[in-house]
């Protein structure tokens, strides 16, 4: 493992890079960013290449395995190389695209979101690769428009016929200092546009008032037997729902208590 000093001048390159997608002034950034990205991978032993996709870069490379890798498996990794605007300024202790060790913590634009994951991705393994231990293939495919809702990592995932055995989005935190997080699964989201209408036309409410049906109530009431009563939602919505195994149970009791 090379000394941290190494590690964290390495990742301060990135961070200088003020690759800002919502600023168009940073258009250049980003690109600059997706170089120095695939020019890692390069240095892993891979091949890399910046695509234009849309208006933004991905970066698309690959590293091999390092023994029989037409038979090892292949992870694809993701991370983002784009960061949100660091404003306002004048709230920030230090230079928000200068990396800077305060109290044993990295502070810096972008450092917890996404580039210090990322680079954690990248120097494991050129790490691995040089050890000749990188025992899957990697896929990288990263994108330079996570901050801004870009979809152009989607759509390159659903045009890529090759695949890939299991998939790593590396853009999220520790539970705390020493204890990585891995989300194995998210909860999901239902959206829906509801429309209410109780009436044909409009009636004057001085008029029709208390008596007619109001569209707002009629929607409060069909959505409230849909809310967790207690804390867990109704049984109609708990149908089919798996029950935690023992084994889950005992990893999440070993977890810190999260906020009351
Ligand atoms: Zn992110």
């Amino acid at each position: 493992m090379p000394p941290l000093a190494d590690l964290i001048a390495e990742l301060s390159e990135l961070i200088a890079i003020p690759s800002v997608s919502a600023d168009p002034a940073h258009q250049g950034d980003v690109a600059a960013a997706a170089e120095w990205v695939a020019e890692r991978v390069r240095r892993a032993g891979g091949v890399a290449e910046v695509i234009s996709w849309g208006e933004r870069p991905l970066v698309i490379g690959e590293i091999r395995a390092s023994r029989d890798a037409d038979s090892a498996p292949t992870i694809l990794c993701y991370g983002h190389f784009d960061v949100q605007p660091p404003d306002p300024l004048e709230l920030w202790e230090s230079p928000p695209f200068e990396l800077v060790d305060r109290d044993d913590w990295l502070y810096a634009r972008g450092t917890a979101d996404d580039k210090g994951q990322l680079y954690m991705l990248l120097k494991a393994a050129e790490l691995l690769a040089a050890a000749g231990e990188l025992p899957v293939n990697l896929r990288f495919a990263c994108d330079g428009e996570e901050e801004i809702g870009g979809h152009s990592i989607v759509d390159w995932v659903a045009t890529d016929e090759r695949g890939a055995d299991a998939a790593i989005v590396f853009d999220s935190g520790m539970v705390e200092r020493d204890v990585p997080a891995f989300s194995i699964a998210v909860r999901g989201l239902c959206y829906f546009h509801v429309s209410v209408r109780t009436g044909r036309r409009d009636l004057h409410s001085g008029m029709y008032g208390g008596a007619s049906l109001n569209a707002m109530h009629a929607l409060m009431q069909t959505l409230a037997p849909l809310l967790p009563p207690h804390a867990r939602l109704p049984a109609e919505l708990r149908v089919g729902i798996v029950p935690p195994s023992e084994k889950e149970q005992a990893g999440w009791a070993s977890l810190p208590a999260g906020p009351a």
